[in-house]
């Protein structure tokens, strides 16, 4: 098969990679119906996590069945799955209690490469949700959508604590943020205010649920935010960023008593601990446990109660995968699909 490796900062290549087989009996293996470069792809790709060697690309994926092992008993060939980008047993007490991406046995699937035409899924049963049948080709973006981005803007507004009547705050309208501000819209926000500046980005906030647009950043982007909620601060704000300004802007914009959901990957990160302390709001965040909302997001998308496929501005054969990092890299897409 042919599949995406990173060879070095702005080095993409997609070659002949070994077929995946079988490796332990627990394993899928898929045929890849759509993969996606991830805003966290962009990291390597720009070299701030440097790569020692070729890697592997991709770990976001839905795909049809074609093999699984002998101690697979829920999956089976033939279903269209989608699945985490952890994979995770979904048994031990981590997993139950609902913290799936930090079980046990976590399996990282960017180890793997679903950014190929075939995917191994280690630990299938407890890492692949089937939809009801075959899915439609336009939900495919949506489905795509809920192995990553919109399972992380789902966590980051849980981690928030966004509900009725809250007012939420989003930092960062990539694709994990603008899912954040769809996800606080389903959980019945009253107000949700949207971090951006890019045009583009703001009108699919708005189609998402925004009632607030604020383009400022850093402390005059907390200013505003203050200035739209009594001088208070807003009850849940998501972080979708990562970086030190975008998680201060975060933490500040929250009124005491409030919560911060955090979900973009930290770099270059230092915080100022009597910051923390004077802030008097709950902090909750990491990698998402994606696989705890699966069931319920398919559903929402199986009957087109949300459509965050939307997020996807750029669709490319999957061999043009260098381009999708290329426009992503010069923000001229929020998020590229692949399609083997
Ligand atoms: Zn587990």
């Amino acid at each position: 098969m042919k599949g995406t490796m990173l060879y070095g900062p702005r080095d993409v290549r997609f070659e002949e990679r070994p077929d995946p087989k079988i490796l332990e009996p627990t394993d899928a293996i898929l045929r890849i119906s759509a993969a996606c470069v991830c805003g966290s792809d962009l990291w390597p790709y720009r070299g701030v996590d440097p790569i020692t060697e070729p890697t592997p690309m991709g770990h976001e994926y839905v795909g049809i069945v074609e093999e699984v092992g002998s101690e697979v008993k829920n999956i089976k060939p033939g279903q269209f799955v989608v699945g985490s980008f952890w994979a995770s047993d979904n048994t031990c007490p981590i997993c139950q209690a609902g913290y799936q991406s930090r079980c046990v046995d976590a399996r990282p699937i960017g180890a793997e490469g679903a950014q190929a035409g075939w995917l191994r899924v280690p630990l299938a049963d407890g890492t692949l949700v089937p939809t009801p049948e075959l899915p439609p080709d336009d939900l495919i973006p949506s489905l795509l959508s809920a192995s990553d981005v919109l399972g992380t803007g789902w966590f980051g507004a849980v981690a928030a604590a966004t509900g009725p009547g809250k007012t939420v705050a989003v930092v960062g309208d990539g694709a994990v943020g603008l899912c954040a501000v769809l996800a606080a819209k389903q959980m019945g926000a009253e107000r949700i205010i949207a971090m951006s500046r890019h045009e583009g980005r703001q009108t699919l906030a708005l189609e998402f649920g925004a009632t607030d647009i604020v383009t400022e950043r850093g402390d005059e982007g907390v200013a505003k935010i203050k200035e739209l909620t009594d001088g208070l601060g807003a009850h849940s704000v998501v972080e979708a960023v990562g970086t030190e300004e975008s998680m201060m802007q975060a933490i500040q914009s929250t009124r005491p008593g409030g919560h911060v959901g955090f979900v973009g990957v930290f770099h270059g990160m230092h915080l100022d601990a009597m910051d923390l302390f004077w802030s008097t709001v709950h902090l909750h965040g990491g990698p998402a446990p994606v696989r705890q909302y699966l069931p319920e997001l398919i559903d929402l998308i199986w009957n087109r109660k949300i459509n965050p496929g939307k997020v996807f501005d750029l669709t490319l054969p999957l061999e043009q995968v260098a381009e999708g990092y290329r426009a992503m890299d010069e923000r001229r897409a929020i998020k590229a699909l692949l399609r083997p």
